[in-house]
């Protein structure tokens, strides 16, 4: 099977403007992120960033990514519009796609999940505790049935998500929250993951068992399967073209052939 094309994309805003970001982040997060998934089997990571044309999305490079993973705090809503509607197409179509840390409020985000996606936070490098709750899922593989980040901003419930299609970790944190800190979807014919730890003053994405767990969302999102073309299509089908014959009866508002209302 070919490699699994992964981009990883990334603010990259607090690692220019915020000297304890950068001197744990020199190449940026998102280039700590691509070189874990790059030294694993079966993995091309490469980036993409805010400040590029088209925010290092331009037309195609979707199109040739088997799953995205999206890092975004201070500039969510520097984010174009036209550049959320692809990245939520593309999943529908099937791409792949992981949430980290503070994307929680990103705008592709949030419209794959319809909901608010509020929770309570607290920066005070707090010890977090991440539960395994899901031992056989294959995001889980290899990893302890639990592990602990020495330092990590707190992430609280309620967290504004709809229910997950499954839950593979729940946080504990010192000052005695919980959160569900690892949480997968399907929306269309793609596959979505929330992962909570990477605060950017903390080293979170050089520790061993964080990255186990991205390389591994990485290896569950991908679809090997093709892209839907037109994810959002709505065909008419016409009496005509039904599987079985029957005739029309009833009143109709559409004229034949119209094009159905959005
Ligand atoms: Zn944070």
């Amino acid at each position: 099977m070919p490699n699994i094309r992964v981009t990883v994309w990334g603010e990259n805003l607090h690692e220019r403007s915020t000297a304890t970001v950068r001197e744990i982040y020199p190449t940026g997060m998102h280039q700590c992120i691509a070189d874990a998934l790059n030294a694993a089997p079966g993995i091309t990571a490469t980036t993409a960033t805010l400040e590029q044309p088209s925010h290092g999305l331009p037309p195609g490079r979707l199109d040739a990514t088997d799953v995205l993973v999206w890092w975004g705090h201070a500039a969510h809503a520097q984010v174009r519009d036209d550049i959320v509607d692809q990245v939520c197409a593309a999943v529908w179509s099937g791409m792949g796609a992981i949430f980290l840390h503070s994307a929680h409020f990103s705008k592709p985000f949030k419209r794959l999940m319809g909901t608010p996606c509020n929770l309570t936070w607290r920066e005070a490098g707090e010890r977090e505790r991440l539960w395994l709750t899901s031992r056989s899922h294959p995001i889980a593989a290899g990893l302890p049935d639990h592990f602990e980040l020495e330092q990590e901003e707190m992430y609280g419930e309620p967290f504004g998500i709809p229910d997950p299609m499954e839950t593979v970790f729940v946080s504990w944190f010192q000052g005695g929250e919980v959160f569900r800190s690892g949480v997968t979807y399907k929306r269309g014919a793609g596959r979505v993951f929330y992962f909570r730890p990477g605060h950017e003053t903390y080293p979170t994405y050089h520790d061993a068992n964080v990255q186990k767990v991205i390389v591994n969302a990485v290896r569950w999102a991908r679809n090997p399967a093709p892209r839907i073309a037109d994810p959002g299509a709505a065909p008419n089908v016409p009496v005509e073209s039904a599987l079985e014959p029957i005739t029309e009866r009833g009143p109709r508002l559409h004229a034949k052939g119209e094009a159905g209302l959005r």
